[in-house]
């Protein structure tokens, strides 16, 4: 005999002292279900009797092939030989019988997804002393009838519409409406029926165990037999398809296994003096402080749920004749269980004959609303401390406060699905072009912006569109960076989406629908779905809540005296942007794509200065970029006065800034066929020709980041000009600009210290230009493994490390962070061969990448400090790696994530506290 405890008892003895043997701490055993029974029972609340059979039975039983561990049967055995003396009844007894349920109950809740039985213990004996304990024959024909069909259906697996159907059919013949006005005898009759119905469809080869009779199986009428199909069954649902799929959607191992509750069943319909409820201890809505929830009288709890009949409001149940003092005592229970949880709780509970039975209770799930409410409620009722409050809420649940959102009480068919790349929902028409986004705007209408992938030259339509959507690219693909950035609900990687954006159609894979320009449709970020038409949303409400929990967090995540302080800066490259943030709560700026300041307009002088060879032509473009770039800091650096601004040097392959060599190419045809002047397509076609020179195979990996600069060195001059030039002009007007320059992609210690050479000589000369003394921080931006394992070498040449964690990502795994999310990292996460989608919580191995260039370069320069700008900044699972485990001193993420972020760096500093 194994000598695991395999079963634990909760609920009282005989004489009315407790049993428990298990308690809330233990989850992993007994499920979430079973431990909270035996804490209920152990804090002396009404539970009655039972035992719980452990999820590590299930896990054993399933892995051999549903076989029984040695000995689990005989503790079962034991088990109930001994929950029949305490409740003085024996299952199946035709005097007085013991009934049970048999409920699953998972380490985390699995609503609706595993087996129940109830009313086992029933046959044609027992069913005779239920009629003589209730003397109510119809309530004790209508559980054995319920009984054969619960059974047979979730345990034998008979089709559940054998049962519906002659339960039409009885009603027919009684000439009844409704069940409830069958007759005891009607009952009776569609026992036998319902036994029937079992003998037909059970095959009985399966379960040599059952009695044979005709040759077809006989409904069991032992309540051992019952009770191991029973258990056996919920044993078996663990893997059934549907909660399969929950626990991958929720992210919840195979490997947990379900425990089994056998507990002695309680009535609710047992007449007027019985009823069952569900209940909150608060609001989980608005998180208001009062008892919240339904309940009906004499009914069974599958009624409430399945919401037949109109329910009571919980306030009511105390004044409820002959539930006057259940009602009483059930609000004592509630204030012992917020008392004993120190948290919201909900609650399952029945009433049997005027004695109320505590069934269930959890941490009860609530909105983000309700959370903040909560939380800070309990701290002044002096419930919880702060750090508790703050540690509480989750921080992907503040998305829910900051964005619009689909109704949650409403259902939707998705019309189609991608990544749920930017959070928030959105309702607008379909368009296929940045110009229509915009000129659809401009005439009042609300648009939505559909494009195969977008590019930097989409700004204007992205910002114009109510909602983005693409076809192609993942959670760190252009359209997705930013539109979080912009806070704009955007979806990702719709690949049945086929979009034609010449004919502006879009054809819906495995649909008939096709949708064309103007046509209206809904899109939730946050879910990362497609609706056809317009659908309600629910705004987001911003609330004094959020400031209180985010100062309370602040004041956690910057205190210094465990460790040091954990900040959050924002990515914003435009003076909107960082005024946003900076209400959001954010520290600085932690980067500035400068990039997303040569487009529009700018686009045209860009393109001049790469593809001219007149040097005069090419002097110009670098001259307007110098004054509209130092326009650009001026205003950054005005509205981030006092803070840090780390401006990124351009990174970008430059084909990002050049027409599209297929759509030049159409265009040339066209002029031609039109008769253009030969002047003209000669330029166009030596346009052409130096656009096809800069393309290049793998753009991502080609001339980008620090190369520009080493290639086009002008570049690099006219930027750290604008920068140093905006800083100079500021510091004389009385204001205190802090900008800090980083050098994008860098892999080669001298790539690094010839670009600062540059940079240091251009700071020197606007200096003395302006007459005013620049002190500018050189840093370098860590994106490549090689950069990584060299960083004691580059902390020599810089004042800061900053990780884009984007880049780190696609070049450690070598996944292109454009493709792979759309193209295999699904199927990957399906397979379990990758766990999370590394472009959105980092990777073990990347995180070590930066946890070991952080050791390197604090090694060389003890007073660097370092930063993560990643997407992975804006991630509450990675920040806690990043603060805790990579040591960097801040993440910096899009505004919208800025409060998220908070939360979640103080959050990384309590976990850091307790392990201290
Ligand atoms: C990164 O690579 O993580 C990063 C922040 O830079 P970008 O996304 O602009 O390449
Ligand atoms: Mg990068």
């Amino acid at each position: 005999m194994s000598d695991c405890k395999r079963v634990y008892r909760f609920g009282t003895d005989a004489q009315g002292t407790r049993v428990t043997e298990g308690d809330k701490s233990m989850n992993f055993v007994l499920g979430g279900k079973g431990a909270n029974l035996a804490e209920m029972s152990r804090i002396g609340l009404p539970v009655p009797g039972g035992f719980t059979i452990t999820c590590q039975t299930c896990v054993e039983y399933s892995g051999a092939g549903n076989v029984w561990p040695e000995g689990a049967l005989d503790e079962i055995v034991a088990a109930e030989a001994d929950l029949e003396a305490r409740c003085g009844k024996k299952l199946g007894d035709a005097s007085d019988p013991l009934l049970v349920s048999v409920r699953s109950g998972a380490p985390f809740s699995m609503p609706g997804m595993m087996d129940t039985v109830l009313n086992l213990g029933l046959n044609d004996d027992s069913v005779q002393g239920l009629i003589a304990q209730t003397q109510n024959p119809r309530f004790a024909w209508d559980s054995y009838r319920r009984f054969i069909q619960m059974f047979s259906n979730v345990v034998m697996g008979v089709d559940a519409d054998l049962f519906e159907n002659a339960l039409t059919q009885a009603r027919l013949v009684a000439g009844v409406r409704v069940d409830s006005e069958l007759s005891a005898e009607d009952l009776q009759e569609l026992v036998e029926t319902f036994k029937g119905i079992f003998s037909e469809n059970v095959d009985a080869a399966l379960y040599p165990e059952l009695e044979v009779a005709d040759g077809k199986p006989v409904f069991p009428h032992d309540p051992e037999l019952q009770l191991r199909l029973a258990i056996q069954a919920v044993f078996g649902s663990w893997m059934n398809e549907r909660a399969c799929i929950y626990r991958k959607q929720h992210g919840i191992s195979d490997d947990l296994g379900t425990a089994v509750n056998v507990q002695a069943m309680a009535f609710g319909n047992k007449g007027e003096t019985s009823a069952t409820g569900v209940a909150f201890t608060r609001n989980p809505a608005d998180g208001t402080k009062e008892f919240y929830g339904d309940f009906l009288v004499n009914a069974q709890g599958e009624d409430v749920v399945a919401g037949i009949r109109n329910t009571e409001p919980i306030a009511d149940l105390k004044t409820t004749p002959g539930l006057e003092s259940a009602g009483e005592e059930l609000e004592r229970v509630f204030l012992t269980l917020e008392d004993h949880y120190r948290d919201m709780c909900d609650i399952e509970f029945t009433i049997e004959q005027g004695k109320l039975w505590m069934l269930q209770t959890r941490v009860g799930k609530r909105t983000a609303t309700a959370a903040l409410r909560i939380a800070i409620e309990m701290v002044e009722e002096g419930l919880i401390t702060r750090e508790e409050a703050v540690s509480r809420i989750d921080p992907a649940q503040l998305d829910q406060l900051l964005h619009p959102q689909f109704d949650a009480s409403k259902k939707y068919e998705a019309l189609a699905s991608g990544l749920n790349a930017s959070p928030g929902a959105a309702v607008g028409e379909v368009v296929f072009s940045s110009d229509d986004a915009v000129a659809r705007a401009n005439e009042g209408h609300k648009v939505i912006l559909v494009r195969w992938e977008t590019n930097p030259d989409d700004l204007k339509g992205m910002v114009a569109a109510e909602g983005i959507l693409t076809s192609h690219g993942g959670k760190t693909s252009h359209a997705a960076v930013i539109a979080r950035g912009m806070g704009t609900p955007c979806v990702c990687g719709v690949e049945r989406f086929h979009i034609d954006a010449a004919e502006k159609v879009v054809r819906i894979e495995g649909s008939e629908r096709v949708l064309h320009e103007g046509d209206v449709i809904s899109i939730d970020g946050t879910q990362g779905i497609v609706v056809d038409g317009a659908v309600d949303l629910a705004s987001a409400e911003l609330t004094g809540d959020l400031d209180t929990i985010l100062s309370w967090a602040d004041e956690i995540r910057l205190d210094e005296t465990c460790g040091h302080a954990n900040h959050v800066r924002v990515n914003a490259d435009n003076p909107e942007d960082a005024e946003l943030a900076l209400e959001f709560g954010a520290e600085a700026i932690g980067l500035c794509r400068t990039e997303h300041m040569f487009l529009g307009d700018r686009k045209n002088i860009i393109q001049s200065f790469i593809l001219s060879d007149d040097e005069t032509v090419k002097q110009q473009a670098l001259a307007d970029l110098l004054k509209v770039q130092t326009e650009d800091f001026l205003a950054m650096f005005k509205t981030m006065s006092g803070r840090d601004v780390v401006v990124r040097l351009l990174d970008p392959p430059l084909h990002e800034f050049l027409d599209d060599p297929r759509e030049l190419e159409v265009a040339i045809t066209k002029k031609e066929a039109a008769g253009a002047n030969e002047e003209e397509l000669a330029a166009l076609r030596t346009r052409l020709r130096r656009i096809d020179g800069m393309v290049e195979s793998n753009p991502m990996l080609g001339l980008r980041g620090v190369r520009l600069s080493v290639v086009f060195s002008d570049l690099p001059l006219m930027q750290v000009r604008a920068v140093a030039t905006a800083a100079a002009r500021l510091i004389k007007e009385g204001v205190d600009p802090r900008p800090e320059i980083m050098v994008p992609l860098v892999s080669i210690t001298a790539e690094h210290v010839q670009i600062r050479e540059v940079i240091e000589r251009v700071i020197a000369e606007v200096s003395d230009e302006e007459g005013v003394e620049l002190n500018i921080p050189v840093g370098t931006m860590l994106e490549l493994p090689r950069a990584c394992m060299v960083a004691d070498e580059i902390a020599h040449y810089a004042d800061f490390f900053c990780f884009g964690t984007n880049d780190l990502t696609q070049t450690t795994f070598g996944f292109s962070r454009d493709d792979a999310e759309a193209k295999f990292i699904p199927l990957y996460m399906h397979k379990k061969i990758l766990k999370d989608n590394p472009f959105e919580t980092i990777d073990t191995a990347v995180l070590e990448l930066v946890r070991m260039a952080v050791e390197k370069g604090r090694a060389t320069n003890p007073d660097m400090h370092f930063g993560v700008c990643g997407e992975h900044g804006g991630d509450p699972k990675s920040i806690k790696g990043l603060f805790n485990v990579a040591d960097v001193d801040y993440v910096s993420c899009s505004p919208y994530r800025v409060p998220l972020a908070r939360l979640a760096a103080a959050q990384a500093k309590l976990e850091a506290k307790r392990s201290a």
